[in-house]
């Protein structure tokens, strides 16, 4: 019942569960979905299901306990092979997945697609899980592609990234694609209480409500600090119109915090999920409808609407204006040029409806 960890992506194990029963399993999957719900977790677990040494691969259903099982987890299992971002890199590079010279310790490595050719040694097929799969090198896509257009027999290789669209078409081509959805506030609540990562289910709640779907950044929130930085974000929204520098430089500043890439894009999308949450409830207020959501948000909504002589229509334009703004950053990369223009297109949007600038 190795499954059970696994919340939240019943859909996802019933696909698989039937491919296998079919005996139709494909060798290329993409897994996409938002950062941080469990689809590394949900790879590892198939993977197991298709190492076990307990249950027939056909059941889909690893015990958890026998020593492949627990060689998945530990990522010690010689047939399966992962790769990731490497430690300050911003892309999946060449010599991943065709080997090269480790630097520093001078020593010979072999690459994931020399490895996933391998005849297995243990299981009855190669596994290949690739982590971070929206920032491949042009030229490692094409390394890779040679591999996937004559996959090895019985190998199952798992591409993991946020979005499709982050794709070229000629991987999308040869892969299955699994969506997997954000979690719900009762999942993560469950996941945090289970991984014994808050004080109590308060708390639990609390941050499922603002994690966006993500035990990863319910995490992320707890490890950084971020509810102080969402306290202080809604503190100076309201003024956005009145004080556009600040929004500017709290955004700057806390994105830069960032290293990679992909990371950045999850601060952003932090603070901009802040602002669709808040006009959201300034849309809940203007319709007379109830909502549930903490004090810090109730005072930034109502501090808005208090100078918000406008409509719902652009109240909405506020929210898809700030919906793309992850995508803008992955885009044109300059966080500074990103920020400045969604602020300028939100003030704009705001003194259009009506809001008055006080006079100097
Ligand atoms: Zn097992």
């Amino acid at each position: 019942m190795s499954w059970q960890d696994v919340l939240g992506h019943d859909a996802q194990i019933d696909r698989f569960r039937r491919n296998l029963a079919n005996g139709r399993l494909a060798s290329t999957f993409l897994f996409v979905g938002p950062t941080g719900i469990g689809k590394h977790l949900f790879a590892l677990k198939l993977t197991q299901a298709l190492f076990c040494e307990v249950n027939p691969e056909v059941a889909c259903d690893p015990c958890g306990t026998c020593p492949s099982c627990q060689q998945v987890m530990s990522d010690t299992h010689p047939d399966l092979h992962t790769v990731g971002l490497l430690p300050n890199k911003n892309l999946l590079v060449v010599p991943q997945f065709t080997g090269g010279i480790e630097p520093g310790i001078n020593q010979e490595f072999r690459g994931a697609c020399y490895e996933i050719n391998l005849k297995p040694v243990a299981a009855r097929r190669k596994v290949l899980i690739i982590d971070d799969a929206d920032y491949f090198h042009p030229s490692a896509t094409s390394k890779l592609l040679k591999t996937l257009e004559e996959p090895p027999a019985n190998a199952v290789i798992i591409l993991i990234g946020t979005s499709s669209s982050q794709q070229k078409d000629t991987i999308l081509s040869r892969c299955q694609i699994v969506p997997f959805n954000p979690l719900s506030v009762e999942n993560i609540q469950q996941i945090l209480v289970q991984q014994e990562l808050v004080q109590d289910t308060q708390q639990a709640l609390e941050l499922a409500m603002i994690s966006n779907g993500s035990v990863g950044f319910a995490r992320q929130i707890l490890e950084q600090d971020l509810l102080e930085v969402r306290r202080e974000f809604l503190r100076i929204l309201p003024g956005l119109p009145n004080h556009p520098e600040k929004i500017c430089s709290l955004v700057n500043e806390f994105v830069k915090r960032a290293s990679t890439r992909s990371e950045k894009g999850d601060q952003l999308d932090f603070l901009a999920s802040i602002v669709i949450d808040c006009f959201h409830q300034v849309l809940l207020i203007l319709s007379h409808r109830q909502s549930v959501s903490d004090q810090a948000m109730r005072d930034a909504s109502q501090q808005i609407l208090e100078n918000w002589p406008g409509d719902s229509e652009t109240v909405i334009a506020c929210i898809d204006r700030t919906a793309d703004l992850k995508s803008h950053l992955l885009r044109f990369a300059n966080i500074t040029t990103v920020t400045e223009a969604w602020v300028d297109d939100l003030s704009q949007i705001w003194l259009s409806a009506g809001f008055k600038l006080p006079t100097p």
